[in-house]
């Protein structure tokens, strides 16, 4: 287990001081305050993640009954809504009572039968419901893989011709996506459609435009997202931006850093192709940056959500809305955290009069148990903000006279 650093002074003070320890953690109890810590302290232990990352997964193929409780009681409750869309109800209050919405998003990925896609769809349209029906959840949050079979994404992305049987699948996928659109717009939820792998993005790409053009005339309803981690990112921004306003509609997008960095970079190297993402951490950090203040820039005719953890980003986009003179909850302006991280970023902003949603994931555990790990994986980074995260918690025990 490593060593723990004294407690940060925030590092990039001005507009929001996310140091502020006794803002970020005020909606856990002292109990909540030291699960949480130690929850954090173990997925600081990488062989820990990747050993119990493994062992979950191969639990969850036998149906083990011993870990599903295991999962369940750690980070399962840390990142996730619950199993249903009653479960978060309590949570999407507490964060409200906080002036924290939520985006919802039911957990499924990469499903391939017919049947399954057809449950995810009827999912995603309760969730739009659900959401319609509260002032608390802005967002409903989706991945395409979980309306179509991941093979078919990359059989049109290749180009190859679709055989008949191939055809009908994207027409019923087209037809999905299609009824979750018009019902969100009828609603007026917005829908965040989720950037995956490279090989399968093109089509998704293409889809969420063509959805964009259809459904955001007079508002933002459909969102897509970049990821900028790939060098091709920031011109795909601006390009699609142009394309969209041009034929006179609002362009709704999320920016990331991107999730699947080693997945890609092995890919590329195993096929011989140049690999997608930047060099380093620096390219991608300026692009992300560069990404923010052109969405910034653009916010009249361009709905934004700065979804990341890092702590600079975060106060950029902070401080360009106060140069710029721009109401701080400006509909087009948000930010986004992931549910169980970043609460120092995410309640700090929302004190400060920022728009700010968690990212709300929920469903069966064996549906999230690959959202589980990339987060476990993620929060073993011994540099990243995850430190930073586990520095703040301890911060606050210590203010609060717990052990
Ligand atoms: C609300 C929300 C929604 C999200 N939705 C998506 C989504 O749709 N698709 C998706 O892919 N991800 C998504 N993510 C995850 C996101 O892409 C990042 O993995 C995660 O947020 C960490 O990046 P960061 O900006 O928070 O901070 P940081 O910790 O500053 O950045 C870490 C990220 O930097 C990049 N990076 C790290 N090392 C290098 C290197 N050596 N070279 C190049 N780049 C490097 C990687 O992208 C890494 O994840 C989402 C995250 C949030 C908060």
């Amino acid at each position: 287990m490593k060593k723990e650093k004294d407690p940060p002074s925030d590092p990039l003070p001005g507009v929001v001081d996310f140091s502020n320890t006794k803002i970020a953690f005020e909606q856990l109890s002292d109990k909540e305050l030291k699960k949480m810590y130690r929850l954090f302290r173990l997925m600081n232990i990488p062989w820990l993640v990747s050993l119990g990352s493994r062992l979950a997964l191969l639990a969850n193929r036998l149906r083990l009954p011993f870990f599903d409780t295991i999962v369940r009681r750690t980070v399962f409750a840390q990142f996730t809504g619950g199993e249903n869309l009653m479960d978060c109800t309590n949570t999407i209050q507490k964060l409200m009572n906080f002036d924290t919405q939520s985006i919802l998003d039911y957990g499924a990925e990469g499903k391939s039968d017919e049947e399954d896609l057809d449950y995810t769809k009827d999912q995603i349209l309760q969730t739009i419901t659900y959401a319609a029906s509260s002032d608390a959840v802005p967002v409903v949050s989706m991945k395409l893989t979980g309306l179509v079979d991941d093979h078919l994404l990359e059989v049109k992305q290749s180009g190859k011709p679709l055989s008949e049987q191939e055809a009908f699948k994207w027409e019923r996928f087209h037809h999905r996506f299609d009824e979750i659109c018009q019902l969100a717009k009828e609603y007026r939820v917005a829908v965040f459609v989720d950037a995956e792998e490279t090989w399968l993005q093109n089509p998704i790409d293409q889809i969420v435009l063509e959805m964009m053009l259809l459904h955001n005339r007079d508002r933002a309803i459909v969102y897509t997202t970049y990821q900028l981690y790939r060098t091709d990112a920031l011109a795909r921004l601006k390009r699609d931006y142009q394309y969209i306003k041009e034929n006179g509609c609002i362009f709704g997008c999320k920016l990331v850093r991107g999730a699947y960095m080693d997945k890609e970079r092995a890919r590329a190297l195993e096929m011989g192709y140049p690999s997608p993402i930047h060099p380093d951490k620096q390219a991608t950090d300026k692009a992300y940056n560069e990404a923010i203040r052109f969405c910034v820039d653009h916010y009249e005719d361009l709905a934004s959500c700065n979804a990341s953890h890092n702590l600079y980003s975060n106060k950029l986009q902070a401080e360009l809305i106060r140069e710029r003179d721009i109401v701080k909850n400006h509909a087009h302006l948000n930010f986004s955290q992931l549910y169980g991280m970043a609460d120092y970023i995410t309640f700090n902003l929302a004190k400060n009069g920022y728009n700010v949603a968690k990212y709300l994931p929920y469903g069966p555990v064996k549906e999230v148990l690959p959202y589980l790990i990339r987060r476990a994986e993620e929060n073993t980074s011994i540099t990243g903000e995850m430190s930073r995260e586990l520095q703040y918690i301890r911060q606050e025990m210590k203010r609060r006279g717990l052990k």
